[in-house]
C-alpha cells in the first residue's frame, strides 16, 4: 500500500471509530459481518436513561461461606432490568422479583464472573463473550446443558472494538488489562451507550488500556473526544495497597482516583452534580468496611458501590 492510500485508510478508520463513538455504525470494506453488529430489530436507537443495578460488587475472595459483618456478591450488573454483565448464583438474590434476564455479556472466564450452569438455571437464552473464549465457553455450556437437561443458549462471539447493539443499548467491547488461565483469552470491559449516556463498565482490569480509550474517544492524545458520562471501575486493591502484586491485572483505589481526576481535568469524564465514579470488584481483605468508610469517606468523585445499589445514568 502506498503512503497516500495508507493515510487515506488510516483517516477512514479514525472517522469510522469515532462515528462509533457517536453511536453510529460505519459500513466499511473490511471483513466485518454487519450481522455481528446489528441483530434483529436491535438497530433501533432508544433514548436514555440507562439504569444500572449492582447485583454484586465483590472480587473472587468473597464466598457464600463468609459470615463477617457485611457481604459482597461477586461483581455483576443488571442493565435496564433485562441485560446482565457477568453473573453467578451468588448474585441471584439481588435480581428484583418478576425480572427474568435472558441475555448475559461476559467480561472473562474467571469463576467470579462466568458460570455456565448458573446462567442456564437463571433461564439465560443468549450469551455474548470474547471470540477468544468461544471454544472454552461452548464446551462449558454443553457440559452444563447435559448435566441440567436445560437448553443450550445462543453463544455470540465479540471482537474487541466492534460494537453490538442489543435492545437499543450499544455494547462496545474494549480490551481489558487482565490475565486469565485460558491461553489467548482477551478479557473485555464494556462501553455502554444509550441516549446521551456513555458509561464505561471496567472490571476486571489494571487501569484502562490505551487502545480502548483511543477507540472510545477519551484519550487526550486524540484530536476528537467523546467524553464518558459515567464510570464504574474496579478497585480490587483498595486505597492503601497501591504496590500490591496484583497491579498488572487489577486496579487500586489510588490508581482509580488518579484516572478519574485526570479524565475530569481534561473534560473526558463529565459528571453532573451528585454523580460519582462507582468502585466495584472490591476484595474482601484490601478494602475498607462500611464502618471504616463512614469514618473516612473516599475523596470525590469516588463512591463505593454496594450490592443492590441502583444508578440512573443519562
Ligand atoms: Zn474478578
Ligand atoms: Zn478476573
Amino acid at each position: 500500500m502506498d503512503r497516500r492510500n495508507f493515510l487515506k485508510d488510516s483517516a477512514l478508520a479514525f472517522i469510522a471509530a469515532h462515528l462509533g463513538g457517536l453511536g453510529l455504525f460505519a459500513k466499511d470494506s473490511s471483513s466485518v459481518n454487519t450481522s455481528e453488529v446489528f441483530s434483529g430489530d436491535d438497530s433501533c436507537v432508544v433514548p436514555g436513561p440507562l439504569k444500572i443495578r449492582f447485583l454484586g460488587t465483590g472480587a473472587a475472595g468473597w464466598t457464600e461461606k463468609w459470615f463477617g459483618n457485611y457481604h459482597r456478591n461477586h461483581s455483576s450488573i443488571l442493565i435496564d432490568d433485562h441485560l446482565l454483565i457477568d453473573f453467578n448464583a451468588m448474585a441471584a438474590s439481588m435480581i428484583p422479583e418478576g425480572i427474568h434476564p435472558k441475555t448475559i455479556f461476559y467480561t472473562h472466564s474467571h469463576v467470579d464472573h462466568f458460570n455456565a450452569k448458573d446462567a442456564l438455571e437463571l433461564g439465560i437464552e443468549r450469551v455474548f463473550l470474547s471470540n477468544t473464549l468461544m471454544a472454552q465457553a461452548t464446551s462449558e455450556f454443553e457440559k452444563a446443558a447435559a448435566e441440567t437437561g436445560l437448553k443450550m443458549p445462543q453463544i455470540i462471539g465479540l471482537n474487541t472494538l466492534r460494537p453490538y447493539r442489543v435492545d437499543g443499548i450499544t455494547f462496545k467491547p474494549l480490551p481489558a488489562n487482565h490475565g486469565t488461565n485460558i491461553p489467548g483469552e482477551q478479557a473485555l470491559i464494556y462501553l455502554l451507550e444509550k441516549g446521551s449516556a456513555r458509561d464505561l463498565y471496567a472490571t476486571d482490569t489494571g487501569v484502562i488500556p490505551a487502545v480502548g480509550a483511543q477507540y472510545a474517544g477519551f484519550d487526550k492524545h486524540c484530536k476528537v473526544h467523546f467524553p464518558l458520562t459515567g464510570l464504574i471501575i474496579e478497585s480490587t486493591m483498595g486505597m492503601d495497597h497501591d504496590e500490591d502484586f496484583r497491579m498488572f491485572t487489577h486496579s487500586s483505589t489510588a490508581l482509580v482516583l488518579r484516572t478519574a481526576r485526570m479524565l475530569q481535568h481534561y473534560g473526558l469524564l463529565t459528571l453532573k452534580e451528585d454523580e460519582h465514579v462507582y468502585l466495584t470488584h472490591l476484595s474482601r481483605t484490601l478494602n475498607p468496611t462500611p464502618e471504616e468508610l463512614e469514618k473516612n469517606p473516599l475523596p470525590e468523585p469516588l463512591f463505593t458501590a454496594y450490592d443492590g445499589l441502583e444508578v440512573i445514568f443519562d
